[in-house]
Formats: structure tokens, sequence, C-alpha cells
């Protein structure tokens, strides 16, 4: 068996699930050599780093080659994901000289690609190795992501300043507003690389999606029936997941301490608050989530970041350590000390929410939290920040069940009383109870497809028996 070359996108999400593909490929099938490509970041997204270490610590058959830095001025970019095709556009001769190095000593059985790395394609195509893309979000948006050039044609408008549903094939109708933050501006450089990259897609050996079979059925019945490329073959789709990181990759001997505070709250009785690698609010959106906590009356675990900040240049920059005194309100870490824990910028979420004590979730809906809290049948109340997270809230409410939502006012702030609301809904109400059931019932089915038999080994011994 040869080498499996990984090329992840570098932000903290595409990242974590692109590595445990590559353990679960090698606790299967332990012949393979795994390299993952990693291409430093210019900005911090999270502790890569020490998940990097963790993993070389803990695997170390994976092997993590770490490409030459870019130096980028930050600044002058409009968006993260502006970023990374420009990190990633740039590093391609390097990863051209990263691919002929590992194939002189040995045979690239497989080379699989994050969809911002894209640009790679061709280069590994003529290269003669085959090359997959590994899409980090769900069947449902892949679906979407697909069928993006003919959504294109269909209209000449900025999805922002459309009116009427979109109709995709298999989702629910889907609000414009709801379509992918970077795809809301029609002549955009983000819309024009998305676009770009859908049309790619089709030149791929196979599509892996991070989701499993009983969890997005419909979507992925659609795919393998290659309806979203309506004038081409749409390569084969392999659900392998839900990959997550089955641990969070904490200094080793110690215990966070929100953990230990964990232990010492009943059972299912914590609402946890998490908003991703990225995920900031205003001074204003925390003060209002503190008082609709306070006045739930529920049990929390809150994870708190400064707001943005306010310097262009910073925008893309992990902002410092919160000071709690100041954002939030005066008396609320005083007045809620007995059923309250706020964290300060980073938790360990995975251990989180995997704790017997955590009753749900209100989280922005990026893909790795929401199957992080369906591998530990952990409710959500569903309050998206960016990327495609406002399409993952409509699939997570509407398809699902799996989800609550909460109403954003026209400014997009939440108001104290929606959060109370919503949040005693999650943890204390026959509406919570249900989806509580259904996420409950959605863990036994994760853990099944990733069994012997299960539908994503089945999925992962088809893509190896392609590789031989
Ligand atoms: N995460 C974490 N602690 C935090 C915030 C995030 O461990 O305080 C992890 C989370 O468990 C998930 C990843 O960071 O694995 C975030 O990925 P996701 O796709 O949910 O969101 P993104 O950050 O890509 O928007």
């Amino acid at each position: 068996m040869g080498t499996i070359v990984l090329y992840p996108s570098p932000a903290m999400g595409h990242l974590v699930s692109m590595v445990e593909l590559g353990k679960f490929t090698l606790n299967h099938y332990p012949g393979f050599a795994i390299t993952v490509l990693v291409v430093n970041p210019p900005y911090n997204t999270g502790s890569t780093a020490s998940y990097i270490n963790h993993t070389s610590t803990t695997t170390p058959s994976i092997t993590f080659h770490h490409l030459p830095s870019q130096p980028l001025d930050l600044g002058s970019y409009s968006s993260m994901e502006a970023i990374n095709f420009e990190l990633l556009r740039l590093s391609n001769h390097h990863v051209q000289q990263a691919l002929e190095s590992i194939a002189s000593t040995t045979v690239i059985s497989a080379f699989i690609i994050d969809f911002f790395c894209t640009p790679a394609l061709s280069i590994a195509i003529n290269l003669n190795i085959p090359t997959y893309h590994f899409y980090t979000s769900g069947a449902y948006s892949l679906s979407l992501f697909l069928y993006l050039p003919t959504l294109h044609q269909s209209t000449s408008k900025s999805y922002k300043d459309l009116d009427e549903l979109l109709d995709v094939p298999g989702l629910p109708p889907i609000p414009p507003s709801d379509m992918p933050v970077p795809l809301l501006e029609r002549t955009s450089i983000e819309y024009a690389f998305f676009l770009d990259v859908a049309m790619q897609f089709g030149r791929s050996s196979g599509i892996l999606v991070n989701t499993f079979e009983s969890l997005e059925q419909k979507a992925l019945k659609l795919l393998s029936d290659g309806i979203y490329i309506p004038d081409g073959p749409t390569p084969p789709v392999f659900s392998i997941g839900p990959l997550t990181a089955s641990d969070s990759a904490g200094e080793a001997g110690s215990v966070h301490e929100c953990l230990k505070w964990l232990d010492a709250q009943p059972s299912q009785s914590v609402a946890f608050l998490c908003f991703g690698s990225l995920g900031l609010f205003s001074a204003e959106q925390l003060k209002e989530i503190a008082i609709g906590l306070e006045r739930s009356e529920q049990r929390f675990l809150w994870v708190v970041r400064s707001p943005p900040s306010e310097d262009k240049s910073n925008r893309f920059q992990s902002p410092p350590a919160p000071n709690l005194d100041l954002l939030l309100p005066h008396g609320f870490l005083d007045q809620t000390k007995d059923r309250g824990f706020v964290v300060s910028s980073w938790a360990p979420q995975v251990d989180i929410l995997n704790h017997g004590s955590v009753g749900g979730f209100v989280t922005h809906c990026g893909w790795n939290s929401v199957l992080e809290a369906v591998s530990a049948g952990v409710p959500m109340v569903a309050w998206p920040l960016y990327a495609e997270q406002k399409l993952n809230r409509l699939l997570l409410v509407e398809e699902m069940k799996l989800a609550l939502p909460i109403d954003e006012t026209e400014g997009g702030l939440v108001k104290a009383a929606e959060i109370e609301k919503r949040v005693r809904e999650l943890m204390d109400s026959e509406g919570g109870n249900k989806i509580r059931e259904r996420a409950q019932a959605k863990k036994e089915e994760a853990k099944q497809a990733m069994a012997d038999g299960g539908s994503s080994r089945v999925a992962l011994a088809k893509l190896v028996e392609s590789w031989k």
C-alpha cells in the first residue's frame, strides 16, 4: 500500500476533520502511510498547533509536512475566505514540490484536498495522482454547492437582492439570505472563487463528505443519482463521517476547570454556549446573552471571547482574552456563580459535549460543532454567524429536527428575551425534550455508521478499494 497525502485548509474545523480522516483510515487500513501537508496560516483560528502536536504524539504514523509560510497583508482582504484562497493559491508550487518529493520514494495512492485547496487539483492531475475532494460540511450543503453553476444561470441578481425562495432539488426552499455568506454578492471575488471550485469538483476522482448516511439520506441518494451536475458526470460520493476529534487536545495531564465544574452539576442540566473558532459578538450582544442566561434560570457553561477588533489589520487575528468584568453586566458573574461558568476564549468543546451534565448546546452551526453535538446526542439551539451556517440552521431545524431556531432583530441583534426563551425551551420544555430524544437516537446511528459493517465503514472500504 502506498501513501495518502492529505491537504487540508488550515482553519481549525477543516484541519481537524481531515486529520481524523487520516486516523480513521489508518485504524482500519494500517498499511497506508499518511502525510498531511500543513499550510501555516497567517491568522490564528484556535488551537491548531496544539492539535497537531497532540496528534503527532498519539498517532506518530501520521507525518506532518509543513509548507513554507506565505507573508500576507491581512488588512487588504475582505474576508477569511479570500485570505484562504490566496494563501492556498500561493502555496501551489510548494505543494507541487512536496508531491514530487513524496512520489520519488513511494507511490501516492491518493491525494485528498479540501475545497479551498482546489488550485492544487490541476497539479496533481498533471502528475497522474488520483485526487479526491474532501468536503468538510454536510451532504445537503454539498448538493447546494454542486448546484451553484445551475443556480447562477437561473438569475442575474445577487442572492442578497433576491426576494423569492431558492429551489434546489432535495433541499427545503432556501431564503436567499440563508445562502452561504461568501455567495451573497455576485460580483465579489469570493463568489467567483466558489463558483469556479464548484465547477472543478466534477474533475475529481471522488468526493468524500463528512457525514453519515442516516443523517442525510435523501441528499446522499440525490448526489449519487448525479442530479446536481446536469451537464456531466458526478464523481462518486463517499460519506465517511462523522469524523470528529475523540477528545479535546488539552495540556497532557491537566483537566480544564470547566470540566471539574461540570462534574458537580446534575445530569443533562447545563446549556453549553460556544460559537466556533471565529464567532465573535459585539459588547452589546454579549450583554444581551448574559441577561438572557440570567433570566432563563438554567445552568450554563458559556465561552466568551472579546468583541471583534476595530483595527482593520487585526480583523482576522484571535482577539485578546476578554475582560469579563468590563464586558459582562455588573454583578452578573456573582449572581450566577452557583449555576453558571464562564470560560475565557477557548474551551475543550468535545470533552464538554460528551460530559453527562450537558443537556443542550447553543451553537453557531459550524459543521464540526454540529457533528460533535450529534455524536454526543446533544440537542441544539441554532444561532448561525458566518460561512454556510444559516443553511445548516435551516437543515437542522426543518429537515433533521435536531435544533430550535433563534430569532434575530432586523439589525442582527438577538435580544435577551429571545435568548431566555430559547434556552428555557431547550433545557426545560416538551419541544426541547423531543429534539433531545431525536439527538440521542442520532448518536446511536452515528456510532453504528462508524462501527463494523456500518455505512461509513462500507464507504471507506469502497474508497480504499479505488486506491488499490
Ligand atoms: N472549538 C473548541 N473550543 C472552542 C471553540 C471551538 O474546541 O472554544 C472547536 C470545536 O470543537 C470544533 C472546531 O473548533 O471542532 C470549530 O469547527 P466548526 O466547524 O464547528 O466551526 P468553525 O470554527 O469552522 O466556524
